[in-house]
């Protein structure tokens, strides 16, 4: 794809799709001046709890994009299980292992938040940097060319922009347009219903708990929704695989009231009720020209695990920065080769994961997630834009690809240091790096056993990209590479700690 910056285009990318992936990608190209239109065809913003834990990893980028105060005060810790027989309370567990903040690591859990709530914070984030969502647009198809996309909207309207984002879900409308097929399976042939049910006061079910309940024909699941407002989500699951699931009000209420201790009466509401069959399966190719896929539109998972949005959100801040460097800053469009390079194997990875966790639960074994859910771990280390040249060393050290931790530095944090659509260039130990282009931040740590000591390029989506023992003709390279020129006259200083 020729890089350019052609302004008679309507705009610079079209993004279809404001689910959680397309509204963090336009936030991300709002920061950083990219024109994007956000179109949804839907006329307001996803209104069900669906995808409500957010992992660790997602919370560092939330907090990279400046919404993650409002995420937090507007979530909750995941509340302990309660299996119930009846009306009786057996044994309680947690679901989810706690883990204490760390340095590295500050945010430690995984947070409950509806979706719906995370995608209102997301969007006011957005309008507050002037960004907006074209409500009621929805993408019907469309074609590209050396030059750019022309996107055709339902109703015939057409608009031509430099590249088009699909985050349009896992029925993709651009995915089809390209004749990218999803390889995959179904995990499980059994349905499963997903609600809101809003349940009175002084009800069995306190807010304390998970609850849950196994009956003959499928378990339920009650879990209450930060928020106050008495909402809890619902899951169930049918033993019967051609089971008829009524998604009505009705027939959630009788639904409840067959498989637990709660009364037609004190189910309230049930603002949202969607039923599904768990798939899990990748796009063949996430990129089509100047065409790409992010989120459910690449990848479907089971909900075990908590994945699928927060996979959605790494892809949207991987494809980002990358676009913002080819689009404004001469970046050679190969960068752009690097997206599907590196997301691919993570969603697959990913897939796996929440395949198993679902078979593992649906047989009734070990429910408990650990450490491999909250996407901390998982990094770039293969990709062609990860440069190492240190020597090789074995166990956890710290290499180029892996996200780069948080610490103490200065009054602050590194991860203040990182905040924001730049580079930065983090000596420790060693000797100050030469000049740099303006757009990368500079510091210098004495020394972090985290970092060990070297010369760290970290990316805007903070992971390492380039390290090594001093700079020098690769770095220079690495910064052509990403569209930054390697001998610029200025540079921010970071105060030093
Ligand atoms: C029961 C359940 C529980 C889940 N739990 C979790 C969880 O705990 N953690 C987690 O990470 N994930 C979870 N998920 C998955 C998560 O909900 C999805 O992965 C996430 O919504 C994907 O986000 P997205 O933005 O890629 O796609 P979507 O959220 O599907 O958004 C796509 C958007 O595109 C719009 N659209 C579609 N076609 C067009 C078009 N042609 N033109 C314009 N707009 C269009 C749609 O209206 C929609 O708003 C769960 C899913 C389910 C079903």
């Amino acid at each position: 794809m020729p890089a350019d910056t052609n302004t008679d285009r309507d705009t610079d990318v079209v993004i279809a799709g404001a689910g959680p992936t397309g509204l963090v990608l336009a936030l991300d190209l709002a920061r950083r001046g990219v024109r994007a239109l956000l179109l949804e065809r839907a006329g307001g913003l996803f209104p069900g709890s669906r995808g409500k834990g957010l992992q660790p990893r997602s919370q560092e980028v939330l907090d990279d994009l400046g919404v993650l105060p409002e995420v937090l005060a507007a979530g909750a810790a995941y509340p302990r299980m309660l299996a119930w027989e009846g009306a009786e309370r057996r044994g309680a567990w947690d679901m989810i292992e706690h883990s204490e903040p760390t340095e590295q690591v500050p945010y430690a859990n995984t947070l409950l938040i509806p979706q719906s709530r995370t995608q209102e914070l997301l969007y006011a984030r957005l309008t507050e940097l002037g960004g907006a969502v074209r409500f009621g647009a929805e993408l019907a198809g469309l074609e590209q060319d050396e030059d750019g996309v022309t996107v055709e909207l339902t109703g015939g309207e057409t608009i031509r922009a430099a590249c088009l984002v699909g985050a349009d879900g896992g029925r993709s409308t651009v995915r089809r347009a390209l004749g990218i097929g999803m390889t995959g399976e179904t995990v499980d042939p059994r349905p499963m219903l997903v609600a809101d049910v809003r349940i009175a006061a002084g009800a069995v079910t306190d807010r304390a708990h998970w609850h849950v309940w196994r009956a003959r024909d499928g378990g339920v699941a009650l879990c209450p929704l930060p928020g106050g407002d008495g909402l809890f989500q619902l899951a169930a699951t049918f033993e019967d695989a051609a089971a008829t699931v009524d998604t009505t009000p009705e027939g959630v209420r009788a639904l409840l009231t067959a498989r637990t201790p709660l009364t037609a009466d004190e189910i309230t509401d049930v603002p949202w009720a969607s039923d599904y069959r768990v798939r899990a399966a990748l796009a063949d190719r996430f990129r089509e020209g100047r065409v790409f896929l992010a989120g459910d539109a690449a990848h479907v998972h089971s909900p075990a695990g908590g994945q699928g949005l927060n996979t959605g959100v790494q892809d949207a801040y991987n494809l980002g920065w990358k676009l913002a460097q080819v689009l404004l800053h001469g970046a050679p469009a190969a960068l752009l080769d690097s997206y599907e390079a590196e997301r691919r194997p993570v969603a697959a990875e990913v897939l796996g994961l929440s395949t198993r966790l679902h078979r593992a639960t649906a047989d009734g074994e070990a429910t408990q997630r650990g450490k491999d859910v909250q996407q901390l771990g998982l990094g770039y280390r293969g990709s062609a834009l990860t440069v190492d040249t240190r020597p090789e060393t074995s166990g956890d050290a710290l290499r180029a690809g892996d996200r780069a931790p948080d610490g103490p530095y200065g009054g602050g944090r590194l991860f203040d240091l990182f905040r924001g659509p730049h580079f930065t260039l983090l000596t420790i130990g060693t000797t100050a790096p030469p000049p740099l282009p303006r757009s990368v931040r500079t510091a210098a740590l004495p020394s972090y056993a985290p970092y060990g000591p070297g010369v760290f390029l970290i990316r805007p989506d903070g992971y390492v990209g380039w390290a090594g023992t001093h700079a020098g003709p690769t770095l220079d390279a690495y910064l052509t590479a990403v569209g930054l020129t390697p001998a610029g006259p200025t540079r921010t200083e970071a105060t030093a700690a």
